[in-house]
C-alpha cells in the first residue's frame, strides 16, 4: 500500500470513528432513529468524507441491515440493544465500524462484552500468518466462554476501493476460513456478533438499503424516465449501497421508478437479518490494516 492510500484509509478511519462516537452520544430513549442516522451521516459529510453506506441501526434481535426511511417514525426505547454501524470513505477507501449500546438498562452487559472482547482478542493475534479459521476460532472461543454463541453466517470482509465486500470473508467461527491467510497491506473489517439465540440469522423484510448492481440489464431499459433515474443513481452512489432516504431526496415522488428498477434486476434491496430464534444480538466492528507482525486499527 502506497503512502497516499494509507493516509486516505487513516483519514476515513478517523472520520468514521468520530461519527460513530458522536452517534453514540445521541442514543437516548425517545429519540428518533431517523434523527441519529441523519446526524451521523451529516457529520461524515461535514468532515469531507463520503458515505460508504447508509448508517445502519439494528435493534435487539435484528443483527444487521436496517436504515430508517425518510419519514421513519420509530424511536429508541429504554432497554433497546442498539447496534450502530457507520461507514465513511476517502476517495473510495472505506472504513467500516460498529458498536453496541444498551439504552438505560444493563441486562445485556455480558453479551455486549462478549463481542467486544472477541474483537479485541482477534485483533491482538491477527497477522499475515494467521489462518482465517484461527481468527474465527479466537472469536468463537471468546464468545462461547461467556456462554453465548457467535453468529456463524455473518462475517467480516475485505475492503477495496469503492468495494464494501471484496471477496475475502473473516469468519466468526473456527469451522470456516480454512488455512488461507492474508497479505501485508490488506484492509479488512472484523465484526464479531454474539447472541443468546440460535447462532445464525435469517433474511426478513426490506432494510431500506439498496445497491445498484453492475449489470448489462441497465442497457436495455426502454423508457427514458427509468433510464434517467438509473443514471442518476449510478452517478450519485456508484457501486456503494444507498438509502431509501437518499433516493427520496433525489426523487421525492418517484417510488414507482425504483420499483421498476428492482423488477428489472438493476437495483436490489438488502433484507434485514434477524436472529433465527429471536435471540438478542450484539456486534462490535473495526477496520484494520493487516501487517506481517500485527494489524493496525484505523477506526
Ligand atoms: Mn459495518
Ligand atoms: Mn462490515
Amino acid at each position: 500500500m502506497d503512502n497516499a492510500t494509507y493516509e486516505k484509509y487513516k483519514q476515513a478511519g478517523r472520520i468514521a470513528a468520530e461519527a460513530r462516537d458522536y452517534g453514540v452520544s445521541l442514543l437516548k430513549p425517545g429519540v428518533r432513529l431517523l434523527e441519529v442516522a441523519s446526524c451521523v451521516e451529516d457529520r461524515i459529510l461535514k468532515n469531507d468524507a463520503g458515505l460508504a453506506f447508509p448508517v445502519n441501526i439494528a435493534l435487539n434481535s435484528l443483527a444487521a441491515h436496517y436504515s430508517p426511511t425518510h419519514d421513519d417514525p420509530r424511536m429508541f426505547q429504554k432497554g433497546d440493544v442498539v447496534k450502530l454501524d457507520v461507514g465513511a470513505h476517502m476517495d473510495g477507501y472505506i472504513a467500516d465500524t460498529a458498536v453496541t449500546i444498551e439504552l438505560g438498562t444493563h441486562q445485556y452487559a455480558d453479551l455486549i462484552r462478549a463481542s467486544e472482547e472477541a474483537l479485541t482478542k482477534v485483533i491482538n493475534v491477527f497477522t499475515t500468518q494467521l489462518p482465517l479459521s484461527e481468527a474465527g476460532k479466537t472469536i468463537e472461543s471468546t464468545i462461547t466462554s461467556y456462554g453465548f454463541k457467535p453468529i456463524e453466517n455473518l462475517m467480516g470482509h475485505g475492503l477495496k476501493r469503492y468495494e464494501l465486500h471484496s471477496g475475502v470473508s473473516i469468519p466468526n467461527v473456527g469451522a470456516l476460513g480454512g488455512k488461507s491467510t492474508l497479505h501485508d497491506g490488506d484492509v479488512i473489517a472484523i465484526e464479531p456478533f454474539a447472541t443468546n439465540g440460535a447462532g445464525h440469522v435469517t433474511s426478513s423484510q426490506g432494510s431500506n438499503i439498496y445497491l445498484c448492481k453492475d449489470t448489462l440489464k441497465a442497457k436495455f431499459i426502454r423508457d427514458n424516465k427509468t433510464k434517467l433515474v438509473c443514471e442518476k443513481i449510478r452517478n450519485n452512489f456508484g457501486s456503494l449501497p444507498f438509502a431509501q432516504r437518499w433516493y427520496h431526496t433525489l426523487f421525492p415522488k418517484d417510488d414507482l421508478t425504483m420499483k421498476k428498477l428492482m423488477i428489472l434486476g438493476v437495483v436490489k434491496q438488502y433484507p434485514q437479518l434477524v436472529e433465527a430464534k429471536g435471540g438478542m444480538v450484539t456486534q462490535k466492528e473495526h477496520t484494520v490494516i493487516v501487517r506481517e507482525d500485527g494489524c493496525e486499527v484505523i477506526t
